[in-house]
Formats: structure tokens, C-alpha cells, sequence
């Protein structure tokens, strides 16, 4: 069975109980977790309190970001290992897996590098002042993580807090945290005091919803659907507690009649069956201008009907999906796009040998959506795209803003002077010109607005979301 990490330890539930861990690959268990509960968050939280008041709340921002490098280090030592649990837990394909644990590492170097490089401001004040703007930890930072990319996103919520000096106390997802609680025990071997990194696993309602109430944090990140998003701002409300959203996205790829299409069709093919779909970044709509609708819709459905689903080691394009419940709304989305007349224009294949009990989807490309429908406007989180034909800018860009989200966009064309009225016209926190990636690098601030959530990630400013500032007022005298 594995373990929880509350102050340094390796433990299971305090009342002893256990969750079952299904892989996606047949449907049948292969591990079990703690079923952590309110008593296991209590522990975690006042491990992550007495650490800020102990040895972790003693270190440098130097000392602190040594540790960060060495824990990326210790990944790398062990990104094999990591990424053969990431898959397994998760379904990935096995390269896909590798790909997240080499971000994980990534994640721990930007912001071991980055912790003593937060500067203070000096403020011109009245005469005979002197006025300092310092930086300072929120304290207890509460963590809620999705089962899509644990690795990739306990590295984005966790290192810029640790960095800037918090505890942070995790909870994972139930479907898939076990690559989560091998980074914690090595976080231990690298010399992490007790308490700077507590993960408690067990179900959302239970160990999460008492992790987000617990009148002892002082910070939630969470990612993941918008239905908890809300539970967790009004449990942040309750506390006051400032809590930074990633939600939902239906992001769109806008492809006008100039664009490069041997550029955009590999990336908009990969930007929606890579992670099978689920990806929050997805670029799962498709606006395509008019005059090259048809001519541009059948080179993409060349190259979409290549996609594979298979097992983690037969690793294709896409592996099955997360579980049962995912896998059914996947398929109730593609029936629904059929019921309502939706043609499908390609679709991937599911790889010949995977198990007959694993969640696997068919990749499905559809064409003309209405848009209103279902399909355009509600998130999927699986292989789907459904595009449709606009005809000039004002409509791509009216089209781009027709849903609840605005999480990502893309835009596909050679006219400057385009490409930056649409960028700056979609509403959404990251915008590509003539590229797409999954919410971009490290490196880059990354969120959403509208239904998508509030505050930013990655990059310098989630360092200044998961700190706060103090101003010191001194009057030197005459
Ligand atoms: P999904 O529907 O994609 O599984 P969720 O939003 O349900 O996404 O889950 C994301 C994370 O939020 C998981 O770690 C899950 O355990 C947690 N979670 C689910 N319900 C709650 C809740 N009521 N309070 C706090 N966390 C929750």
C-alpha cells in the first residue's frame, strides 16, 4: 500500500482505511492509498505550521532554492522510475509520461533558481522616510491537484510556493498521485525538514473539501472542474483565503485563409489527442476561414485519422482515458455530435490487443458544428474536435468567444497586423501566433479568465501569487 507524508513521515490514515487504485489500462486494481480524512488534514496542516515556525521557516532563500535544485536533480536521477508510475497510474503513453517527469524537474530548477531572486522595492516616500516593500511567505499553502498531469502539476503548484517559503500541505488526485507521493519521499532524501511538504491523499469530498476549509491554510491553488472550483471559493471565503482557479477551457484554434497549414495541422491534431484530450489546454475548437474550409478540413482529416490509442507501452499518439466515468462522457459527447447530426469528417483507431476492460476512446474529428451546440461550447476532455467554417476576423474572433472559458487561443496566419488584433481579441490568458502548446513552458504565465478562473501560474508572477507583500514605513528623524 502506499503512503501518505505528513511531517516527514511515511504513514497510512489514522482509522485505516483504504482507497482502491484502478489502472486505466484493464480496470483492474493494482494499488491502494490512504483514505485520508479531516483528522490526516489536521495532522498535515499543523506539521506545515510548526515547519514555518522551525527549521524550514529558519532557511535562506538561497538554502531554499538549493533544496529546490537538488530535488529537480533527484528527479532526473530517478525519471525513469517516475515515469513507468506516471503511466501506470495514469494511462499515459509511456514517452508522454517521460515528457511530464523531465517538466517536473524543470519545474523544481525555474523556481530553485528563481528563490533569492525576489527583490523587495524601495518606495520615495515624505522626507525623512524610508519605506520598504518586502516580500513575504502566505503561510500554509493548500494544494488540490487533477489526475491529468500529477507530476507536471504538483511541480507547478508546489515549487514556487516552497520557493518562496511556505509549507505546503497536497492533496492529489484520487485517481492518479502515486508518481506525487515518490516525489515527496525523495523531497525527504534531499533534505526537505518535517512538515515543508505534507501530501495527504483520499477522496475530493473528504480529505480535499477538509483540506479547503481548514481554518489553518492561508492560500488554495486548485485545478480542475468548475463544479469543485466553486466549493472551493466559498470555502476560501469562509477563511478569507485567496485562491488561485485553474478551471475548464474550450480553447480555439483560429485558422484564416493565409495561415501555414503545414505548420497548423500537426499542431492542431496534436494540441487535442495529445494526454488523449484531456488536457484543460486543449485546443478543442476549430475555426476555419471559408475559401479553405473544405481543402484544409480534408488535410487535417488525413492527418488525424493517423492518431493510435493503445496501451501505455504500445505507446501511441493516445492511451486510454483516466476511468469509467471519463470514458463515458467521452462517448456520450461523441453520440451526441452523431444524435444531432454532426458529420464525423475522421477518427483515430484503437490499437489492435489493448484490453478489453481499459478505457479506451476513438480519436474523432468532426466537422460543421452549429454554435450552440454542445459540442462547441462545453468542455469534452477527451480526443474530440469539432471545427466549423467563419468567414471574416471579426467573426473568428466573436466565434473564439462564445463559450463560459477563455483559457488558451490560437491564431494561424502570415498578416501581422492580424495576428495581433486576434491575439489581443480573444479573451483568454495565453494566445499563440502560428504555434500551440499545452499552456506553454514553464517560463510562462499561464491562467485563465472568464469560467476558467482567476490568478496566474508558472513563469516569475506565480511567485508573486503565492507570496504577499509588507510595507515597512520608517521615519529616520530630521
Ligand atoms: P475531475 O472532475 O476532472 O475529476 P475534480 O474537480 O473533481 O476534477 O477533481 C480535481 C481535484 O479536486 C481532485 O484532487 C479531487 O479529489 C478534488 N476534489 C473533488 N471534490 C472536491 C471537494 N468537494 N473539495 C475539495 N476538493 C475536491
Amino acid at each position: 500500500m502506499s503512503k501518505m507524508v505528513i511531517n516527514g513521515e511515511r504513514v497510512a490514515a489514522q482509522d485505516g482505511r483504504t482507497l482502491d487504485v484502478l489502472s486505466p489500462v484493464d480496470g483492474e486494481v493494482f494499488e491502494t492509498l490512504p483514505r485520508g480524512q479531516a483528522a490526516d488534514v489536521d495532522l498535515a496542516v499543523r506539521a506545515a505550521r510548526d515547519a514555518l515556525g522551525g527549521e524550514w521557516g529558519r532557511l535562506s532563500a538561497l538554502e531554499r532554492g538549493r533544496l529546490l535544485l537538488r530535488l529537480g536533480e533527484k528527479v532526473l536521477a530517478h525519471h525513469e522510475e517516475l515515469s513507468r508510475i506516471e503511466s501506470r497510474d495514469t494511462g499515459k503513453p509511456i514517452s508522454t509520461a517521460r515528457a511530464d517527469i523531465t517538466v517536473l524537474a524543470r519545474y523544481f530548477e525555474f523556481y530553485g533558481g528563481a528563490a533569492d531572486k525576489v527583490h523587495g522595492q524601495t518606495i520615495p516616500f515624505q522626507q525623512n522616510y524610508s519605506v520598504q516593500l518586502v516580500r513575504e511567505p502566505l503561510g500554509v499553502t493548500a494544494h488540490i491537484i487533477p489526475w491529468n498531469y500529477p507530476a507536471q502539476m504538483f511541480g507547478r503548484s508546489v515549487a514556487p510556493a516552497l520557493a518562496m517559503g511556505n509549507a505546503a500541505v497536497v492533496k492529489p488526485a484520487e485517481d492518479a498521485c502515486l508518481s506525487i507521493l515518490r516525489v515527496a519521499e525523495l523531497a525527504l532524501e534531499v533534505g526537505f525538514p518535517p512538515g515543508a511538504l505534507n501530501i495527504v491523499t483520499g477522496l475530493g469530498e473528504e480529505a480535499g473539501a477538509a483540506l479547503s476549509r481548514h481554518p489553518g491554510i492561508n492560500f488554495i491553488t486548485f485545478t480542475g472542474s468548475n463544479e469543485v472550483g466553486v466549493l472551493i471559493q466559498q470555502a476560501a471565503a469562509v477563511n478569507a483565503v485567496k485562491c488561485v482557479l485553474e478551471l475548464g477551457g474550450k480553447s480555439a484554434h483560429i485558422v484564416f485563409d493565409d495561415a501555414r497549414a503545414e505548420l497548423a495541422i500537426p499542431a492542431i491534431v496534436k494540441g487535442i489527442v495529445h494526454n488523449t484530450g484531456q488536457t484543460c489546454t486543449a485546443g478543442s475548437r476549430l475555426l476555419v476561414q471559408k475559401g479553405i474550409y473544405p481543402r484544409f478540413m480534408e488535410a487535417l482529416a488525413q492527418e488525424f485519422s493517423k492518431v493510435r490509442a493503445g496501451t501505455p507501452d504500445m505507446d501511441l499518439t493516445c492511451g486510454p482515458v483516466v476511468n469509467r466515468a471519463q470514458f463515458e462522457r467521452v462517448n456520450r459527447y461523441i453520440a451526441k455530435g452523431l444524435a444531432d447530426g454532426m458529420k464525423v469528417v475522421a477518427e483515430g483507431r484503437i490499437a489492435d490487443g489493448v484490453p478489453s476492460g481499459g478505457y479506451f476512446v476513438k480519436p474523432t474529428l468532426f466537422s460543421a458544428a452549429s454554435h450552440d451546440s454542445d459540442l462547441f461550447t462545453q468542455e469534452i476532455f477527451g480526443p474530440v474536435l469539432v471545427s466549423v467554417p467563419f468567414e471574416d476576423e471579426a467573426e473568428a474572433i466573436r466565434l473564439a468567444n462564445a463559450t463560459d472559458y477563455g483559457l488558451l487561443g490560437a491564431v494561424w496566419t502570415e498578416n501581422g497586423g492580424r495576428q495581433q488584433r486576434v491575439a489581443r481579441g480573444i479573451q483568454c490568458g495565453q494566445v499563440y501566433i502560428n504555434g500551440f502548446g499545452a499552456g506553454g513552458g514553464v517560463e510562462l504565465p499561464f491562467g485563465g479568465v472568464k469560467k476558467s478562473g482567476h490568478g496566474r501560474e508558472k513563469g516569475f508572477i506565480a511567485l508573486e501569487e503565492m507570496s504577499t507583500t509588507k510595507t515597512i514605513i520608517q521615519y529616520y528623524g530630521a
